[in-house]
């Protein structure tokens, strides 16, 4: 780590902690989490900045001019070719340059900072009727800079065209400091004339290279727009055929200047939309149509081919969704659908364009009965959201070999758009592959990525197999007249087809671009001008000889560990991969870096980036580090480092990435196996001991609350504990009480095992910790309003009559041995009766639903799976029960609002939606759901002095405001964390829905 030393001492860290705001961050873990984006690729960074503010930004440019340092601006890190690797200062703009600048209604332009994201970009548009119109499928983390910087397109580019279509003006520092003003160049300052003068008598020079090899596609982005002064594209530059010399910084890659700010011409939200799923049963007629559909002018002509509906439809999220867009053809499914949209504001305009849809199926095309018509919008935004999963449903295949984005975004003239799709699936079939077809048919581009084994070296190795792909893929581009650079940019894996495909001259004109932009090649280096090969192993993430440190992990990842067929997709058996981490590492890699965990939206992933927006705490930035621990570039043991501790601090557990995450990253169970063998290395403190320990002393504190509950009464002995046990003083801890739900169940006629394996309705509760020791009620009322409905009620217990434990507690803290321990106890009890088919029901979702995830990678075998089975939430139970009209209660009607906050656990295993079923039983109740993440609260995460802070403001991003907003509403939440935190943050009671049934019964008993 010597060269890490180097450069965190060296001048150009020096510099810019001391003359800027912003965050230089230096040491190997955080340049190694932007070594990479969403490509194949991977180099190391000299160093990373964040810069505070656009001042920060000059300023680094300054200091990087004035030491001779490359620059890569850089936003979300989505790039698929490599944009965003290099061996420069990456200046990650998306921290805090986010700003709306200015806005103009009438004019319909806003002006924006680079680092701002599409989504929260049109989240702040819609209240003016308004959108920024390029579509693209990363809209959750894409930033406006970034998608300046690919030239980036939406699926609607058949209608609104590509970035720079749609990009007005563009404020950028060249490399030598100056700040100039790009727009119409009728309006320019003296500078940018002069380049502008440059530009158009390169142009001219090359007029007729350029009308002789510039692809005549609008889906062309490679290499730089020199075409601006002689348009090319099928859509105009501009409404007005004047020249914008901001279109020359559009898909530059970073390579010419950095954008401060930028100027974006808006559309107007459509009021109406409809959506015709054109099923076809063989793909080659789908690519056939294609050239007829857009005739009828959608605003969008998307594929699906038959491995991606099958895809999703093994997704259980996704099924029904696309089960419904599906029309069998002679008793089979389609090879292939079209989603064909028409939008604008006459609804009954867009209906008659959907009858045309259907007539040219059956009239011309010979496929009558062949579309489903969706003019409700719900489903339409369903399937478009099946849509724009699509890469990540493809990339959810485990082993090393993975779709390869590297001629994934070719775009060839619509009328060859079969011919060339037939022969390129010839050309990946004969290098024993195969693709996935789906995207942009409207525009003829159509997104294919072969299975490839990066790792592979030799004839058939991955580097070998792209490089003979790309040559004859190229050749059916060039045999097409297409671009072969046609959505996503250069980078490295397309840099060096630049020359290819504009040829010696042009490509000569742009090297002058540069020479006059960034005469010191400062900005970007190695795009664009002077790439490299793009089949280079020494720049690959996973290259020939990529190796793993030998490791026995502590839970059973072998499930990953497998190997997969690039033809038929199918994986080996589980176990056989050949990984010596036992399948972590493959789980890890399994993050394709697409950077979805950076998102915004209402779902749960991830609670600690949305407070920090720092890398290192995105589930990206997460399993980065983890990946370069595991393959030894961190150092001599660094999964037990301070690198891996730092980057999992504020990992709260959640699972939101486990449900949210395209490939199903589930970073809290790994940060489970960190803790585990972080445990074995470096012990336990204190604190982690008298957390993980709870479940053995609940029973002792209930006898004796008045002494374990003295620290929350005595503000010394909670400043004490927060000084020697890192427990935060603000927090009280949970009461312990006398009259807990053991002590009660004498008095609650409870069946014995006997007479539970004798009842018509039986059912056990597994009574955790905390409902049995802390918050008796709930475990009481779970009780009788199950016995109201007739069910015979067992409390399950050990064989010496003790509470049972799932083990979470031990769990977090790294114990794994004692959690497997307690697991191992659970199934005793539990396995005779899950054999019976009994359901086995819990009360707080993180400790039931342990039975359903980490039980089961405990090396428990069967009977683990066997119990899972039958493991169910209390909500769970009682909605699968009333809807089999077995759990019919009588209830009183609701007397008030209801506000539900989902535990993240339960968004996790999708069961949210049975707690607003079961609250629907009562007469009149209208439950809404907080649209929260986490409630930052989290096990014993919030109770730490170090994190408080954090957990508040991850509370503070939605949930507390929404209680907050309905001071008369009765808040729902069964997460016992959950409970509290509300309590603590808004000053109010939270109950769970076993205490509200209980509350709502009409005969209490
Ligand atoms: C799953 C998946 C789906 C995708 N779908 C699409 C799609 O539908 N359409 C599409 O076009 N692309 C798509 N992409 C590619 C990518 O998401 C887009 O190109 C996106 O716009 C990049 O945005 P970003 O903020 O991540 O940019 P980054 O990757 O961070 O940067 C992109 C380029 O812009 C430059 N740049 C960034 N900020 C600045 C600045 N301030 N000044 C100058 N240069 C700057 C960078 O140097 C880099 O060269 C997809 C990628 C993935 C992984
Ligand atoms: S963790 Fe998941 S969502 Fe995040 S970048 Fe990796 S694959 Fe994408
Ligand atoms: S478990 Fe939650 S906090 Fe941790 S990485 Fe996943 S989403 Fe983020």
């Amino acid at each position: 780590m010597n060269d890490d030393f180097r450069l965190i001492d060296g001048p150009l860290a020096r510099r810019l902690a001391q003359e800027t705001q912003g965050e230089a961050l230096f040491d190997a873990a955080s340049r190694g989490r932007y070594a990479t984006d969403a490509s194949i690729y991977q180099i190391m960074p000299l160093g990373v900045f964040v810069p505070k503010t656009e001042r920060d930004v000059a300023t680094a440019i300054d200091i990087a001019r004035d030491l001779r340092v490359p620059l890569l601006p850089r936003g979300g890190g989505s790039s698929q070719c490599g944009q965003t690797t290099g061996a420069a200062l990456v200046i990650d703009t998306s921290k805090h340059l986010r700003k709306v600048l200015g806005f103009d209604q009438d004019a319909m332009t806003v002006e924006v900072e680079p680092g701002i994201v599409l989504d929260a970009l049109n989240a702040w548009l819609k209240p003016h009727g308004l959108w920024f119109p390029v579509d693209v499928s990363t809209s959750a983390q894409a930033t406006l800079g970034g998608m300046v910087g690919n030239n980036s397109c939406g699926s609607r580019s058949i209608a609104y065209g590509n970035m720079v279509h749609n990009v007005a003006g563009i404020d950028a520092w060249l490399a030598d400091g100056r700040l100039l003003s790009f727009g119409p160049v009728a309006g320019l300052g003296a500078a940018e004339r002069g380049i502008a003068d440059f530009v158009r008598g390169l142009a001219e020079q090359q007029r007729a290279e350029i009308e002789a090899r510039w692809p005549k596609v609008m889906r062309r982005v490679g290499g730089y727009n020199l075409d601006i002064f002689a348009p090319q594209s099928e859509r105009p530059y501009t409404a007005d055929g004047s020249v914008n010399l901001a279109h020359l910084l559009v898909g530059a890659e970073g390579t010419l200047a950095f954008t401060r700010s930028l100027k974006l011409q808006l559309g107007r939200l459509p009021r109406a939309k409809v959506l015709g799923v054109v099923n076809f049963p063989a793909f080659h007629a789908a690519m056939d149509a294609a050239q007829h559909i857009v005739k009828l002018g959608p605003s969008a002509v998307e594929l699906v081919d038959r491995t991606m509906i099958e895809l999703s439809r093994a997704n259980p999220a996704f099924r029904p969704t696309i089960d419904a867009a599906l029309i069998a053809v002679d008793g089979k499914a389609p090879d292939a659908i079209l989603l064909v949209e028409f939008s604008g504001d006459d609804k009954a305009a867009l209906l008659r364009q959907l009858r045309a849809l259907v007539e040219l199926m059956g009239d011309r095309l010979a496929l009558p009965g062949s579309v489903v018509e969706m003019s409700d919008e719900a489903p339409q935004k369903a399937l478009w959201e099946v849509r724009k999963a699509g890469l990540n449903i493809m990339m959810s295949l485990k082993g090393d070999g993975k779709p390869v984005s590297f001629i994934e975004d070719c775009a060839v003239p619509l009328e060859h758009l079969a011919e060339y799709t037939d022969a390129l699936t010839e050309v990946f079939s004969k290098h024993g592959t195969r693709g996935t077809w789906y995207a942009h048919a409207s525009v003829g581009t159509l997104h294919v990525r072969p299975i490839l084994d990066m790792r592979q070296s030799g004839p058939n190795g991955g580097a070998a197999k792209m490089r003979a792909i790309a040559d004859e893929a190229s050749a059916l581009v060039r045999k097409y007249k297409g671009a072969y650079s046609g959505e996503h940019g250069d980078g490295l894996c397309r840099g060096e087809w630049i020359a290819w495909q504009f040829g010696p001259h042009i490509d000569q004109a742009f090297r002058a671009i540069k020479q006059h932009l960034d005469p010191a090649q400062l900005m970007n280096p190695g795009k664009i001008i002077d790439p490299p090969k793009m089949d280079d192993a020494a720049l690959f993430r996973y290259a020939p000889g990529y190796k793993t440190i030998a490791l026995t992990p502590a839970f059973d990842w072998s499930p990953w560990n497998v190997q997969n067929d690039p033809v038929t997709e199918a994986t080996s058996e589980s176990g056989s991969g050949g990984d010596s981490t036992g399948g972590l590492a493959k789980a890890v890699e399994m993050c394709n870096n697409n950077g979805h965990c950076r998102k915004f939206d209402a779902g749960t992933m991830c609670p600690s980036y949305r407070v920090t927006r720092d890398e290192q705490h995105a589930t990206r930035g997460r399993a980065n580090t983890l990946r370069l621990a595991l393959s030894g570039q961190l150092g001599h043991d660094a999964l037990t480092g301070d690198a891996v501790h730092e980057a999992l601090a504020l990992c709260v557990g959640c699972k939101g990435c486990k449900r949210d995450c395209p490939t199903g990253v589930d970073m809290a169970r790994m940060k489970l196996e960190v803790q585990a063998q972080r445990r074995l290395r470096h012990g336990l403190s204190v604190k982690d001991r008298l957390i993980a320990h709870l479940p053995a002393y609940a029973a002792l504190a209930s006898r004796l609350p008045w002494l374990f509950n003295l620290r929350n009464q005595v503000p010394l002995l909670r400043r004490l504990g927060e000084r020697w046990l890192g427990l935060a003083a603000e927090r009280a801890l949970p009461c312990f009480r006398r009259d807990t739900f053991w002590r009660a169940a004498a008095t609650m006629k409870l069946a014995t095992r006997a007479e539970l394996l004798a009842a018509a309705k039986p059912v056990v509760l597994f009574i955790d910790t905390f409902n049995g020791h802390l918050e008796s009620e709930n475990a009481i009322a779970a009780v009788r309003v199950l016995q109201a409905a007739g069910y015979t009620v067992h409390a399950a217990q050990g064989e010496r009559g003790q509470a049972l434990c799932c083990g979470r507690t031990y769990l977090a803290a790294g114990m794994a041995d004692e959690a497997k321990a307690r697991a191992r106890q659970l199934l005793a009890a539990l396995l005779p009766l899950a054999r019976r088919g009994i359901a086995i029901v819990g009360l707080e979702p993180s400790c039931l639903l342990t039975l359903r995830d980490e039980m089961l990678a405990m090396g428990l075998g069967n009977d683990a799976h066997t119990v899972a089975g039958q493991a169910l939430l209390f909500e769970e139970f009682l909605a699968r029960e009333a809807k089999a009209g077995r759990f019919q209660p009588a209830l009183k009607a609701a007397g008030q609002k209801m506000l539900v906050h989902g535990h993240c656990h339960q968004k996790a295993f999708a069961a949210v939606q049975p707690v607003l079923e079961v609250l629907r039983l009562i007469p009149g109740a209208e439950p809404t759901l907080i649209e929260s993440s986490c409630c930052g609260m989290a096990g014993s995460f919030g109770y730490e002095a170090r994190h408080h802070a954090v957990s508040m403001q991850m509370a503070e991003l939605s949930l507390l405001p929404a209680v907050r907003a309905a001071p008369d509403a009765m808040i729902v939440a069964d997460g016992t964390s959950c409970r509290q935190q509300i309590a603590d943050g808004a000053g109010r009671p939270a109950l769970h829905v076993a205490r509200v049934l209980a509350d709502h019964l009409a005969e209490p008993i």
